[in-house]
């Protein structure tokens, strides 16, 4: 019961906080300060006696440690959580997931639940397995992660200045270009889901491909806002698997791509990832969308991405804003090319 609760109340606490910053309602920058470690060693230890006590002690006086550690617990998960910086969040998610499991196969020993017992234990060991996968895809360590201790990449100095000048182009002009195209590579990000773009992309797709195109996804590990974001959006809209291609399996075709389309993505296409050691997304791997011949970022201005970097892509000469809501814009397109 004592370790059941406690997970769990770490994981209450620190998804409320992960939800606030997924939802932009609590700021998704990391909040830290020296000697957190510290303090978190602390509580864990004070947890642990609390639990010791609680083994030994009569109806009573156990409920009151078992309160005591409920909230030093919730504190722990509220912390944790937040001292972990936005770049990082897609560990954090997927951590969450784990620890939710771990305390329901807690809960299942409680109860003598086995089927508790093992679906727990499959949920938190399947969370944790993907936490890994994701670290590795971000470059980041598993443990600095999840004990927040230096979360993010970036060495915090100066930003390197962006050279160069954004220019747009209008619907028309992108469907030109895309008629002209052999090769074209999609990038989806966060921006294709909140504007449920996939559907008018796949038509899109098909109609490139009857024309004798060779139109891919390339998908990076974190777009969007969950684990496998956009790889279950593509799925929803009939996406064939054979033209979804992995970050790894696409970058090194970027400088045959006649155009990339950048879909509602922004850091997952971010070159300061690979050049600015101050950029707090520094170290992540990326989609190098900017190989390309020509690359259409699609999006509605030139805001920033969830990490809150700026972007020196939309600058680079041979890429072109098109601003817009994504599925709109996709619409406009179709128009005419079947024009
Ligand atoms: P980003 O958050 O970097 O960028 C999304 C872009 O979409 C924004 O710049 C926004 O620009 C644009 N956008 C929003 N709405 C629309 C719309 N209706 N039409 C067109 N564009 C739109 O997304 P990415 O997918 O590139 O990167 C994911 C980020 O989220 C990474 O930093 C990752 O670490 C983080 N993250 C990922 C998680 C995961 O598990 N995958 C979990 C938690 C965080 P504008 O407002 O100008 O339109």
């Amino acid at each position: 019961m004592f370790i059941g609760i406690f997970i769990g109340a770490i994981t209450f606490t620190g998804s409320i906080i992960a939800w606030g910053k997924l939802d932009g309602k609590v700021p998704s920058k990391p909040w830290s300060f020296k000697g957190l470690q510290t303090m978190n060693l602390v509580l864990l230890v004070a947890c642990t006696i609390l639990g010791v006590l609680y083994c030994k002690a009569d109806g009573t006086s156990g409920m009151l440690y078992l309160g005591i550690m409920t909230a030093i617990a919730s504190f722990i998960g509220v912390v944790l959580v937040m001292a972990i910086g936005g770049g990082d969040m897609p560990v954090v998610v997927s951590m969450l997931n784990s620890y939710s499991g771990w305390a329901a196969a807690a809960a299942g020993f409680m109860l003598g639940n086995d089927l508790l017992i093992v679906t727990g234990a499959l949920v938190g060991s399947s969370g944790a397995i993907l936490s890994m996968h994701m670290c590795h895809a971000m470059n980041r360590s598993f443990f600095s992660v999840i004990f927040a201790s230096g979360s993010g990449n970036g060495s915090g100095g100066e930003k390197k200045a962006i050279e160069g000048e954004v220019t747009a182009l209008n619907h028309e002009e992108v469907a030109g270009l895309l008629k002209e195209a052999r090769s074209v590579v999609i990038v989806p990000g966060y921006g294709m889901a909140v504007a449920k773009a996939q559907y008018p992309i796949y038509d899109m797709v098909q109609f490139l491909r009857k024309a004798g195109k060779n139109v891919r996804f390339a998908i990076h590990p974190v777009a969007g806002r969950l684990p496998g974001h956009m790889n279950v959006l593509l799925a929803e809209a009939n996406v064939p698997y054979d033209i979804v291609m992995e970050m790894d399996e696409i970058n090194d075709d970027m400088p045959d791509t006649d155009v990339v389309m950048v879909i509602g993505a922004n850091d997952v296409v971010n070159p300061s990832a690979q050049d600015d050691p101050a950029s707090s997304i520094y170290g992540m791997p990326v989609i190098e969308a900017w190989k390309a011949e020509k690359v259409i970022i699609m999006k509605r201005s030139m805001s920033a991405g969830y990490s809150g970097e700026d972007n020196p892509l939309f600058y680079k000469p041979n890429s072109e804003m098109l601003y817009g809501d994504a599925k709109d814009s996709v619409e406009k397109i179709m128009g005419f090319l079947k024009a």
